[in-house]
């Protein structure tokens, strides 16, 4: 409806009050009933006035709970664009934005871990109970992860944690430190059995690229599975 038709009775009311205001020789009759019209349109001028007041006010509200929810959903979407599903660590795309954001201003170290003989429990055990290792090995790293923790999961069973400003000689330690808990007691599933992670680690220089960072320590991470699992390797360029 235009705003033409919705005033249309009330501007009708008010010409007709205006033309009886105007003469000064009506009757008393005259003027009353131009007041008792002018009181009826003023009337209903109030009540839609109110009604559409109400309204505005009802679909204000539902807008900010639409907004709030929108604002939760982009904030939920971000996550899940940055973590993985299973473990709640950060995905590979994560890992590298991070990364390489570090190393715009610091030096990094970059702990590479791979579980051993993966591919064992998931042959004997099958693939939940597989997953259930991942997930409880994920924990066991973040029980030792210096905050902010910044675990990631860069393949199906193979993790990075990235050390900002942390050199190779204390993240070399952090790592065997992470291997000790891992292989240290039996997991909980599948009950009783020990698994183990070798682990590469690389320092990398203020400006160097997650690249470098990434291959310097899956070099180590190669030859610590290589000198036969459950063991850290780092710097395998430099040494
Ligand atoms: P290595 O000690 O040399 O690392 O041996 P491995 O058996 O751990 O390595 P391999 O690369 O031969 O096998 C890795 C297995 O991990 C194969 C793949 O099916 C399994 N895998 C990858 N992602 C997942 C996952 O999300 N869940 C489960 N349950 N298994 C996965
Ligand atoms: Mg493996
Ligand atoms: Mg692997």
């Amino acid at each position: 409806m235009g705003e033409h038709d919705l005033f249309e009775a009330e501007e009708s009311a008010l010409r007709a009050a205006a033309d009886t205001h105007a003469l000064d020789s009506l009757d008393a009759r005259s003027y009353r009933d131009a007041l008792g019209t002018l009181i009826t349109q003023f009337r209903r001028l109030v009540r839609e006035t109110r009604r559409v007041i109400v309204h505005s006010d009802r679909q204000e509200r539902e807008l900010n709970i639409l907004n709030a929810r929108l604002t939760q959903l982009a904030a939920e979407l971000d996550y899940k664009a940055r973590h993985d599903a299973l473990t709640g660590a950060f995905n590979r795309r994560a890992v590298i934005e991070l990364t390489e954001a570090h190393l715009r201003d610091d030096g990094i170290a970059l702990i590479v871990l791979d579980i051993d003989h993966f591919k064992r429990i998931n042959d004997e055990h099958g693939h939940p109970v597989g997953d259930a290792v991942i997930v409880e090995l994920v924990e066991r790293l973040r029980t030792i992860a210096p905050e902010p923790v910044e675990i990631g999961r860069v393949g199906g069973e193979e993790f990075t944690v990235v050390l900002p400003r942390m050199d190779l000689q204390t993240a070399v330690a952090l790592a065997e430190r992470m291997r000790a808990q891992v292989a240290a007691s039996p997991f909980d599933t599948p009950v009783g059995r020990i698994v183990t992670a070798s682990f590469g680690v690389s320092f990398t220089p203020s400006g160097g690229t997650f690249t470098e960072a990434y291959c310097s320590a899956d070099a180590a991470l190669y030859e610590a599975k290589r000198r036969g699992r459950n063991s850290v390797v780092f710097d395998v360029g430099a040494s």
